[in-house]
């Protein structure tokens, strides 16, 4: 029963997302286009059908059912925080809240990133196509919004 639900849902989502991307071929105005842009991305971030894809200690990868890109399962509290901590935390980037931190609390700098063994319960991880997907779809929504704004600063 919610299986059939959800995948009814999933269907409404790409009908609407298919529909206003023909009438942006249709219409030939990237304004349509920006519409459709916006509502895949937010069909990917928030609400499409995916797995957890937190990968717990052990290393195996959580399988459990989650809402949209960005979210975890809710069957385990911490997945969420992992999720959102792997997120941002970009290849070779530390998480820009963090920056927040008052220098000097903690390990030297130098020293933060030299442990003897990276355990990835730590900082957490998340399956690489589920992280490329949403980045993808934060990416989108940014690009958009930034021609939108050009767009109507300069008719
Ligand atoms: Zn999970």
């Amino acid at each position: 029963m919610a299986k059939r639900r959800r995948s009814q849902a999933h269907l409404a989502w790409w009908t609407g997302i298919a529909a206003v991307a023909a009438t942006a071929a249709y219409a030939g105005t990237w304004r349509v286009w920006a519409l459709a842009v916006l509502a895949w991305s937010m069909y990917e971030l928030c609400f499409c059908p995916t797995t957890c894809g937190v990968a717990t200690r052990d290393g195996t990868v959580c399988r459990n059912p989650a809402r949209g890109r960005l979210f975890a399962c809710t069957g385990v509290t911490a997945h969420q925080h992992l999720k959102t901590d792997a997120l941002w935390h970009l290849p070779g980037q530390h998480n820009p809240l963090s920056r927040l931190r008052p220098p000097g609390v903690g390990a030297p700098a130098a020293h933060r990133k030299a442990p003897l063994t990276p355990s990835p319960a730590e900082h957490g991880y998340v399956e690489r196509n589920q992280r490329v997907m949403a980045y993808l779809a934060v990416a989108s929504v940014v690009v958009t919004t930034i021609e939108a704004a050009v767009g109507l600063a300069v008719p």
